[in-house]
């Protein structure tokens, strides 16, 4: 047949991810002479071909490209004959970084699994064996383009038996940059059954992971978890499980399919699942009905597991509130938590969390986006004109970049409340400047002026842009999901500053990516002491108990007042009647925690998100009512409904309480013809998550950002389209 040269072109996540060699051995199938490139813009093929053959060949690329790639587009164009010798890979030069997007760090993949329990494998229960379609890959990446002198596996010199394979574009390691073996490559520092020995003997074991050290102890063992809670200072948050297998996962918990389906993907994150009950110890998540699980996705993890045979806490190592550590020195501050350190020599570069997810109604919702997730690219509906870096909320902050059609979303950061968090999020605003070459044109920033993520922007940078939160939180949906309409936005979240200087959380925003108008919101009430109300639920529910009954709250007697001696009830209520440390807020996160202290279940939380996990467990599907609502033009007044709770029994007045918040989207959302979209801190409780569903099918939540205010930035970003205010009729 006719032979002519074809020019191919394809785009996406097609570097460093065994592309050439992918495309040099289906060249080689089709015996086709050629040639196969990487540059600015993605892979580049020229190949001579008849028809009949580049269909083929074409349609292979799509059904069988790698497994770490992502194919944006395929382009085909003829081009003049050039009749080529043979088919090569062409090693090159060019390299315009913010075209090519990082792939994440994720699991080891069956063929190396398979290798590393094999005996006659030369790298046999070799901790860091690896190939193109596995392992770490943004934690080791200095700068771009993704090669070995710009990892930390630079320090490395490959011996000659993986330089032959690196070099052989027949073999799975062909230019995996992470190689390396038995002879050449990384060590640990102990050896696996020494470290287990520290497991089975109840101590707690220190393992450096893929974007951060872990602490470990056996997860069956009541001496052990207990010894970890005290020495961490972490009184009952639950704490996340690895366990080696599938199969193990599933006599701990309940797993539906797609819940399988995250566990076992090669992004390996944790899993919030419904846990069978008496098969951990008591201490692992007490009171708590829910368990987080995920499987082992390097190596190294897996040679533990297998040795020890046991699930493991598996939590990350930090100073409370300080990001996770990821180096020795870092560790080095948490001495006396471990009994033994299971360290090995290929340097963290990025810091990565554990990325924790859980499942509603077959819905993904992100809790936390780090590894395996971030930093892969967020696709736009539409061209960004200018190169805007966002710098996120403060709590659970992350931080973005956006270029032409794409957000790079880094990975969780944590909340900016000490030094080092604050250090942590400035090292990774660099990460991201120095492996893009990225200069922003705009910074996007919060609204709120004690941010550290707003100063750090007001300090650093002169073309700012502030961006409302909850319009930020509502945008970040509409980019994940490409929405380009008007929609009708929920935000319900802890608090975010709002545009008339008070603190918002409940609310109601008509919004495009040009502006928005609130529409609707709780009626505010006050916060008694401020920021400390947020960690204490019987402030908030003390404040409403004075919005209803003023000074004869001091005579009544429910589990809120209870929480107070009296005379503490005597000056709240003055605090509250001169508003003194007694900031308004619309806050629906708040409001929850109102109802947690009213019905006696949390009074003061020793873990964010407590309260909302507790009143989960209460919730009875068989209370199907609710309480009445009034709607005043823009505010719901609850008022009335907080009445109603504190004379129900405590599992009457929270499942009600549940059903009456979905009754209001409801009505709300009846007064509009708009796609309804949900996002904030609140729709973290899978129990609210899962009654919208029900009810309202087509309610969007997001699926590959969180809902929480690790999502802001993404919001942020979109939001810097020339922002004029618009007022909706
Ligand atoms: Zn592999
Ligand atoms: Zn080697
Ligand atoms: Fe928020």
């Amino acid at each position: 047949m006719e032979q002519t040269t074809y020019k191919i072109r394809i785009t996406g996540v097609v570097q460093g991810v065994g592309f050439r060699p992918f495309i040099y051995n289906l060249a080689t199938k089709y015996q086709l002479k050629g040639e196969v490139s990487n540059d600015s813009l993605g892979v580049l093929i020229m190949i001579d071909s008849d028809k009949k053959t580049l269909e083929r060949f074409v349609k292979e690329i799509e059904s069988d490209a790698p497994p770490l790639s992502c194919i944006e587009s395929i382009m085909i164009e003829e081009i003049e004959k050039k009749s080529f010798d043979a088919f090569m890979i062409i090693q090159s030069s060019y390299h315009d970084k913010t075209n090519t997007l990082i792939p994440p760090d994720i699991s080891i993949c069956q063929a190396c699994q398979r290798e590393l329990f094999d005996k006659d494998n030369r790298r046999y229960l070799y901790p860091f064996i690896t190939c193109t379609n596995c392992g770490v890959r943004y934690s080791i990446i200095k700068t771009l383009p993704y090669d070995r002198e710009n990892t930390s596996m630079d320090k490395f010199k490959m011996c000659n038996a993986c330089e032959k394979e690196y070099h052989d574009p027949t073999n799975r390691r062909y230019h995996a940059q992470p190689i390396g073996c038995w002879e050449c490559g990384p060590t640990t520092n102990m050896r696996i059954d020494e470290a287990v020995k520290i497991l089975e003997e109840g101590k707690i074991l220190a393992l450096k992971g893929v974007g951060g050290y872990h602490l470990l102890c056996d997860a069956t063992n009541d001496e052990a978890v207990k010894l970890l809670r005290e020495r961490k200072h972490r009184p009952s948050k639950p704490f996340a499980i690895m366990v080696k297998t599938l199969e193990e996962a599933k006599k701990l918990a309940k797993i539906n399919p797609k819940e399988q389906t995250l566990l076992t993907s090669n992004k390996r994150p944790i899993v919030l699942l419904q846990a069978k009950p008496n098969t951990l110890s008591k201490y692992v998540a007490p009171h708590i009905s829910k368990i987080g699980i995920f499987l082992p996705y390097t190596p190294l993890h897996l040679l533990v597991l297998e040795k020890c045979n046991r699930p493991l806490v598996a939590t990350s190592a930090n100073v409370t509130d300080e990001p996770i550590a990821t180096n020795l020195e870092s560790m080095q501050k948490l001495e006396g938590v471990y009994d033994a350190l299971l360290d090995h020599d290929r340097e963290i570069v990025n810091g990565c969390d554990d990325s924790v997810t859980m499942v509603v109604k077959n819905q993904t919702i992100m809790i936390r986006r780090a590894r395996g997730y971030a930093p892969s690219a967020i696709k736009l509906p539409f061209k960004l004109d200018k190169k805007v870096l966002a710098l996120g909320a403060n709590q659970k902050n992350t931080i973005a970049i956006g270029f032409d059609n794409h957000v790079i979303l880094s990975p969780h950061i944590g909340d900016l409340d000490t030094i080092e968090s604050v250090g942590y999020f400035e090292k990774n605003i660099e990460i991201l400047k120095r492996v893009y070459a990225f200069t922003p044109d705009i910074v996007a920033c919060d609204k709120h002026p004690n941010y550290e993520s707003t100063k750090y922007a007001k300090a650093n940078f002169t073309n700012i842009k502030e961006i409302q939160h909850h319009y930020a939180h509502i945008l970040s949906v509409m980019a994940e999901k490409g929405i380009k309409e008007k929609v009708l936005g929920v935000a319900f979240d802890g608090t975010g500053y709002g545009d008339d200087g008070t603190l918002w959380g409940g609310e109601f925003l008509v919004c495009d990516y040009t502006g928005y108008e609130r529409v609707a919101h709780l009626k505010p009430f006050r916060l008694l002491g401020g920021a400390r109300a947020i960690k204490e639920p019987r402030r908030v529910a003390l404040s409403l108990l004075f919005d209803l009954y003023s000074e004869k709250v001091l005579q009544i007697q429910n589990p809120t007042t209870k929480a107070f001696s009296q005379k503490e009830l005597a000056i709240h209520y003055k605090a509250w009647q001169k508003g003194l440390n007694a900031p308004l807020s619309s806050s629906m996160g708040r409001l929850f925690d109102a109802v947690a202290s009213l019905t006696g279940i949390c009074q003061e939380m020793s873990f964010e998100g407590e309260s909302g996990m507790l009143l989960e467990e209460m919730y009875d599907k068989n209370i199907t009512e609710s309480y009445p609502i009034a709607i005043y033009d823009d505010e719901i007044d609850f008022l009335p409904m907080i009445e109603d709770i504190v004379n129900d029994k405590p599992k009457e007045a929270i499942s009600k309480f549940f059903n009456t918040i979905v009754e209001i989207i409801i009505a709300i959302a009846g007064e509009y013809d708009l796609l309804l979209v949900l996002s904030g801190g609140v729709f973290q409780n899978r129990v609210l998550v899962e009654l919208i569903l029900e009810k309202i099918p087509d309610a969007i939540f997001p699926n590959e950002i969180p809902p929480n205010d690790g999502g802001v930035a993404l919001g942020q970003v979109v939001a810097n389209k020339p922002l004029f205010y618009v007022r909706f009729g």
